[in-house]
């Protein structure tokens, strides 16, 4: 499969093995990968292998894989050991842009999880 990367990109480096990370999870469309840096006990994030600077950039044509990527954060935040919904539970995070906190300019989404209190949040 082919997609738009930037080769600038930390997080296109990132889905090619250029740089390393601790993969949790990878499909034709999407890589997931523990936070360097955690705030919370279960800590990482999803990205389109697709490069998309942010959510900023999204257009109807990204419907469908932005849903797939909703659907799988559910399965791998219980895959990584979060515990189960109204007790346990997961954050969903998508900064986006400098006053949304974005640092890394290819779309990404934490899953944040795990026993309180956390780092950060
Ligand atoms: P943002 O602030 O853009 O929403 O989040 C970027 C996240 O990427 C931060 O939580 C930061 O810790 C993480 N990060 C930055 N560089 C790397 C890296 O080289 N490897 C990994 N695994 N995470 C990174
Ligand atoms: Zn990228």
């Amino acid at each position: 499969m082919t997609y738009p990367t930037d080769p600038q990109c930390l997080f296109c480096k990132i889905v090619s093995s250029v740089i390393p990370s601790k993969k949790v999870f990878e499909d034709e469309e999407f890589f997931a990968f523990h936070d360097i840096n955690p705030w919370a006990p279960i800590h990482f994030l999803i990205i389109p292998k697709m490069h998309i600077p942010s959510m900023a950039q999204v257009t109807v044509e990204h419907e469908p894989l932005l849903g797939r990527m909703m659907v799988l954060a559910p399965k791998l935040a219980l895959e990584q050991g979060a515990g189960h919904y109204p007790d346990g539970g997961f954050r969903l995070v998508l900064n986006t842009g400098n006053h949304g906190g974005q640092e890394i300019h290819h779309l990404h989404m934490h899953v944040l999880a795990g026993p309180r209190p956390w780092f950060k949040g």
